[in-house]
Formats: structure tokens, C-alpha cells, sequence
């Protein structure tokens, strides 16, 4: 008797968009760094709410940034918490600074894990993970 479940490898999980941050992933997919930032006080801010968390203005437009920051603080995990990530140890999870002022969660790629620092000037590049997703990254600037 075969057993096909044990012959798929595991699959990392996609990013499941909430109604707020649809315009993130979808403009993502297309290679490009947006976030909301108010029509009332002009602030970037991230991750994506219904309202200005500055001024609570709900008046704002998705704005393409930089794509440039600097790693504000990062770990480097060694150990496997999901299967799909096995061949991946170790990997750097950063919290990454971007020019605009907001603070995203995200992974450093293309540097030994060991030449990561804080303050490190960092862009985005954009991992495609599935047909139509892809995961904004960052890799030295
Ligand atoms: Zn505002």
C-alpha cells in the first residue's frame, strides 16, 4: 500500500490576507512595496488598519515606498519549528526599519546569518512563493 502523504513535502503556509492588507499582497505580487499613509497627516504606517493610527483619519491612499530601511532589531533561528523550513536553518526574522518611518517583520536573505547587524542598511526584494504571491524580503542595501 503506498503511502502518498508521507512522500509530499511539507509546504510553508501562505500568507492569508486580511480585508486590510489585500492592497499589500496584491501590490507585493507585482514586485512593489506599498503601504497606507494619510491623506490628513501625511504619516506611513504599517501594519495596514482601517485608520490613521497617528490621527485616526480613515482618509489614506497605498503608497509605494522605498524599499529601503535598516534592520531595527533581528534573531537567528536555528532550530525548526515547521517542517517545510528544515532546509532553511539558520534563517534571520528582522524587524526592519523602513526609510518611510514603519517597522515591518520580515527575513534578511543573500548575507551569512552571522554578518547581519543592527542598523545594517537593507532593500526589498520580493521572494515569489506561489503562483501570484510573493513575500517582500530584504537583503543588504
Ligand atoms: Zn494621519
Amino acid at each position: 500500500m503506498a503511502d502518498t502523504a508521507a512522500a509530499e513535502k511539507p509546504q510553508k503556509p501562505l500568507p492569508r490576507p486580511s480585508p486590510e492588507s489585500v492592497p499589500y499582497w496584491e501590490a507585493a505580487a507585482r514586485h512593489r512595496l506599498e503601504i497606507p499613509r494619510c491623506n490628513a497627516c501625511g504619516n506611513y504606517w504599517f501594519p495596514p488598519s482601517a485608520s490613521c493610527p497617528h490621527c485616526l483619519s480613515t482618509h489614506f491612499a497605498w503608497t509605494q515606498v522605498s524599499g529601503r530601511g535598516k534592520v531595527f532589531s533581528f534573531v537567528v533561528f536555528h532550530r525548526v519549528y515547521h517542517p517545510a523550513w528544515e532546509g532553511d536553518v539558520p534563517y534571520v526574522v528582522a524587524l526592519i526599519e523602513l526609510e518611510e518611518g514603519p517597522r515591518m517583520l520580515s527575513n534578511v536573505v543573500g548575507i551569512p546569518v552571522d554578518q547581519v547587524t543592527c542598523d545594517m542598511p537593507v532593500k526589498v526584494v520580493f521572494d515569489d512563493v506561489a503562483s501570484g504571491v510573493a513575500l517582500p524580503k530584504f537583503t543588504p542595501a
